[in-house]
């Protein structure tokens, strides 16, 4: 697939410990095989075509396969095509390494510069591939049949998001609760009317797995719709074996032959289940000692969560619970200091976790804990905006002391129901003072690097999944700007257009 006619395209390039954010007019991508194998101007476009004929012509192409090849074909000159006028001087976008010069950006912020050497993060080779020579003449520019050419019209081209927080397996949804708690109803009235996170539970354990799957699956589709091509997908409505089991199989069957890559945790910890209320021991027994082995071996999750809040569980109980995950091998997330500063994000450090959550309430030692560790500080401004609540966590402070922010929305039917990430970057733009370009790598390579998949996904580099959103404004600042609108246009996963 080419895109082509792209506006401007931003992407996040991490190099070391350093992300900036890149951006170029003009550009080009194609995508073959699902991955990006060029990224760059219009202009260098046609030289690596022509470079990519000489040095490795076609041998049969495989277009029975539905594949792409390229062909000889008549001279196009650029110029006609109102972009990438010829300028000798002008550098590539990604320099391959022998190259002269510093690319050409209108945007390059660093954004982060902690000393920690993240866990597996290494530079992914971006931009032309090697041999391209820019003196090469656009005599005959071949060009490409047997895939899609996609005209971008001039629109904003950004990576596909990823979504690294989300509760997509509950039953029904609590707008009645919604309403009672704008009129002033507390969170115990509401419970006692038989409301809350209870509620919630006692549906999903009613529900068929089969009609689960098919609500989830219609949740994976509305995440296309704005723009998210990865999520986070957490189980915790169960709070049983059985019921537990189902949220992650439902979560692993709705995701079968979906676009939307789907990463799921086991977050049986997401509350006391009511019939335990007065033996807390003997549910956490039954996590640490049934639940997590079995969640390992039958490979239903990737990652365990734990809510650990003053009423729920104790930083000690979460310890606890995720020392055993760690021993089965599975990642380690923790909803932390959300309502109080209860030293989740100190014990996320201690535990190497992959990611704390919502952190409202985050102290001075616990932002600098996991600026050490190199725990993703994974922000869900969401739910301090759906709640009515005024403390939204210190995003500001952590970015300037070299901490790397992720925002994900919580969609969850009780404290965040929404699936769209430009509305959460226009919360962390209004109240939580983030700069476009942070904003940008908040929902792409820090979202990704909470599931440790920024080596995949998460930005616009060759050799990465070629997962695009083409947005329909004039540049990265306007995408929080157009707060409750959906900009998207056209959404490409893997090389494949999924929603027009
Ligand atoms: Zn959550």
């Amino acid at each position: 697939m080419l895109i082509e006619n792209i506006g401007r395209l931003y992407t996040p390039l991490r190099e070391g410990d350093k992300t900036t954010v890149k951006m170029v007019e003009g550009a080009v991508v194609y995508i073959q095989d699902g991955r990006i194998v060029f990224l760059g101007e219009k202009r260098e476009f046609e030289s690596y075509k022509v470079t990519k004929l000489q040095s490795s012509p076609p041998v049969s192409p495989p277009q029975s396969r539905g594949e792409e090849a390229w062909i000889p074909h008549q001279v196009r000159d650029d110029r006609e095509e109102g972009r990438g006028e010829i300028d000798k001087e002008t550098p590539l976008l990604f320099p391959p390494a022998d190259s002269r010069g510093e690319a050409r950006c209108c945007h390059v912020s660093s954004l982060d510069s902690t000393s920690v050497d993240r866990q597996g993060v290494s530079p992914t080779a971006v931009g032309t591939p090697d041999g391209t020579d820019r003196e090469t003449p656009l005599m005959s520019p071949p060009t490409i049949v047997g895939g899609e050419v996609i005209d971008a019209k001039g629109m904003v081209a950004l990576p596909g998001f990823v979504d690294a927080h989300t509760h997509p397996a509950f039953a029904t949804t609590r707008e009645d609760e919604f309403f009672l708690r704008n009129q002033g109803k507390s969170y115990q009235d509401i419970a006692a009317m038989g409301g809350g996170i209870h509620a919630s539970v006692r549906k999903l354990r009613e529900l068929p797995q089969d009609e689960l799957t098919r609500r989830i699956r219609e949740r994976y589709d509305r995440f296309l719709q704005h723009g998210t091509v990865m999520i986070e997908a957490k189980s915790g409505y169960g709070l049983n074996w059985e019921s537990e089991k189902k949220s992650l199989q439902a979560i692993k069957d709705a995701a079968i032959d979906h676009p939307l890559t789907v990463v799921p945790t086991f977050l049986g910890a997401h509350e006391i289940p009511v019939e335990y209320k007065n033996n807390r021991e003997g549910y956490i027994r039954q996590l640490t000692e049934e639940m997590i082995p079995l969640v390992a071996k039958e490979k239903l999750a990737e990652g365990c969560d734990v809510f650990c809040e003053q009423g729920v569980y104790t930083p000690e109980e979460a310890e606890r619970i995720l020392q055993v995950a760690k021993k089965y091998g599975l990642a380690v997330h923790i909803h932390a200091d959300q309502l109080s500063d209860t030293g989740g994000a100190v014990l996320a450090a201690k535990l190497g976790a992959r990611s704390a959550e919502h952190l409202d309430f985050i102290s001075s030692d616990g932002i600098d804990a996991m600026i050490q560790a190199g725990v993703i500080f994974n922000l869900l401004p969401g739910a301090v905006f759906f709640l009515g609540l005024q403390k939204y966590p210190p995003a500001r402070e952590i970015i300037d002391r070299g901490g790397r922010v992720a925002l994900s929305t919580d969609f969850n039917p009780g404290s965040s129901m929404t699936q769209s990430l430009p509305m959460m970057m226009t919360l962390g733009a209004i109240h939580m003072g983030m700069s476009a370009e942070e904003l940008l790598c908040a929902v792409t390579i820090n979202a990704a690097q909470v599931l440790g998949r920024e080596h995949e996904v998460g930005s616009l580099e060759v050799g990465k999944i070629g997962h695009v959103g083409l947005w329909d404004i004039p540049n990265l600042e306007s995408l929080p700007y157009c707060y409750g609108m959906n900009m998207l246009d056209t959404l490409v996963v893997g090389g494949k257009v999924v929603r027009k």
